[in-house]
């Protein structure tokens, strides 16, 4: 499926010849399936054969690849959903030598971890397990480029939160006390510290928190390295495979099966993101995951303007507050390695819809350029809307499941996934492999929803 006006590279020979008509092919003794037709960033030396083509939207050469692979008879464990979680969680077993298979229905990355922003703030969350969480999973990602061997364009030049008025500098105070009181290294900013700092800032802010250890990464990049580092372990990834049930024999998952055969295996994990009530569903679970829309805008790439990512106090609000949502939400800004802006993003509930709306897109541009001024001088070059895996107390649902032995639960990470995806592996791998997770989990347990 070479795309349209595409390079095609010069790339080690071809291993297998590719038949797009054919659903089947005999291979070396094998018959083999075409199960999947992506988009991901393969390493060159993988066991696949490529179509090189420049996206000029990440500035990135992705790879278009073509994979034949078996589904497999059985497996220690299947992950179900190829998103971030899904696939930081099949890196870490991969890495403890689990055999593990990812399930994803359409293309890898291809549901929120692919629509979503790529900020990474630790200033944002308040004190307590979510921000011991949080900095678990910071301190990973200083070296996990390394470790995955794959760029994901982490970048660490800290975050701001920007103050607009009177009672948000309150409220942010007080925040601002009880993180540095836990030992967090974040400050309160007066207007002319923060636009000493980023000198694009208007004059109309009243100031700003800033910590040095915020950071960002491009989220899809950041998905595509797991997958690339799990996949070199031994992991399997299918992906345009569907997962529609799964056999049990009382209480223990013994198979899953999918739009492409069954498999055997003694363990799922749901990382079904704003699916994984679905999937839960599948087995008379309730899990109270539903989307929460949030639109986004992409500016054409300029220079140098502001260095680092900045949310709007609102922001962070309108997060557990649904009247402020409402009325607009605030506004996060990215500045991208390529140079673009992302600008996001409204959280609304309108069900599975991605669609977008003037009235977000609007509101997003106009609050932004109140911001940082110069942005009003860009084009948009796109807009586009993810959902968020939103749960009633804004904190993830990790760990297993009362009275169904081998379902592992990791979803709901809200706005705060792919910040919280190296860590959320790491520890569901743990539990999966030690029966333990080595990071207390009552308070991320689904049974917190349902007190008996
Ligand atoms: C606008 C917006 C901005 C955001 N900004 C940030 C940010 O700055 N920082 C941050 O940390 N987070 C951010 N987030 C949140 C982040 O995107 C999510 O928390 C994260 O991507 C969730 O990852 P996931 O793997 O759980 O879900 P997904 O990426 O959605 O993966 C789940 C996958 O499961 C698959 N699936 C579902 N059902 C089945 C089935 N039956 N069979 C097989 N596969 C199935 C789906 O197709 C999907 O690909 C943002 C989100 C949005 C929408």
């Amino acid at each position: 499926m070479p795309h349209e006006g595409s390079d095609v590279l010069n790339l080690p020979a071809l291993k297998i010849n590719v038949d797009n008509n054919a659903r089947f092919r005999y291979l070396d003794g094998y018959w083999f399936r075409l199960i999947d037709v992506s988009i991901c960033c393969a390493p060159a030396e993988a066991d696949t054969q490529f179509t090189v083509f420049d996206s000029s939207a990440w500035k990135k050469q992705l790879l278009i690849f073509k994979e034949y692979i078996l589904l497999p008879s059985n497996a220690d464990v299947v992950v179900v959903g190829g998103g971030v979680i899904g696939a930081s969680i099949a890196y870490h077993l991969a890495r403890r030598k689990i055999s593990v298979v990812l399930i994803e229905k359409g293309d890898l990355a291809s549901g929120s971890s692919g629509a979503c922003g790529g900020t990474i703030f630790l200033q944002t969350k308040s004190p307590g397990t979510h921000l011991e969480l949080a900095l678990e999973s910071s301190r990973r990602f200083v070296h996990l480029e390394q470790e995955l061997g794959f760029g994901f364009e982490y970048q660490r030049h800290g975050g701001m939160i920007v103050i607009e008025s009177e009672e948000e500098l309150r409220t942010l105070e007080q925040f601002v006390e009880k993180q540095k009181n836990i030992g967090l290294d974040v400050s309160l900013l007066d207007q002319k510290q923060a636009r000493e700092l980023e000198p694009s800032l208007s004059e109309t802010i009243l100031g700003a928190s800033f910590s040095p250890l915020d950071a960002q990464v491009n989220p899809m990049f950041l998905t595509f390295a797991f997958i690339k580092a799990a996949r070199d372990l031994g992991a399997k990834t299918l992906a345009h495979t569907r997962v529609t049930g799964f056999c049990k024999a009382s209480h223990r998952i013994k198979s899953v099966t999918t739009d492409k055969g069954e498999i055997q295996t003694r363990v799922v994990v749901n990382a079904g993101g704003v699916y994984a009530a679905k999937i839960g569903a599948l087995l008379d679970l309730e899990i109270p995951i539903k989307p929460r829309r949030g639109q986004l805008v992409v500016s054409e790439a300029i220079g140098p303007t502001i260095s680092r990512c900045m949310l709007s106090a609102q922001y962070i609000a309108a997060k557990f507050n649904a009247d402020l949502a409402q009325k607009g939400g605030g506004v996060s800004i990215e500045p991208t390695a390529s140079g673009n802006f992302i600008l996001g993003s409204t959280r609304e509930f309108v069900g599975f819809d991605k669609s977008v709306t003037l009235e977000g897109i609007f509101h997003i541009a106009k609050h932004a350029s109140r911001i940082i001024p110069c942005l009003k001088k860009l084009n948009f070059i796109r807009v586009f809307a993810g959902l968020r895996p939103y749960t009633p107390d804004g904190l993830p649902i990790l760990g297993t499941v009362a009275g169904l032995d081998g379902f592992v639960m990791a979803a709901g990470h809200e706005g705060d996934g792919i910040a919280l995806a190296p860590i959320t592996g790491e520890i569901i791998a743990d539990l999966i492999v030690d029966n333990r997770a080595g990071f207390p989990l009552e308070e991320y347990n689904l049974a917190r929803f349902y007190p008996k």
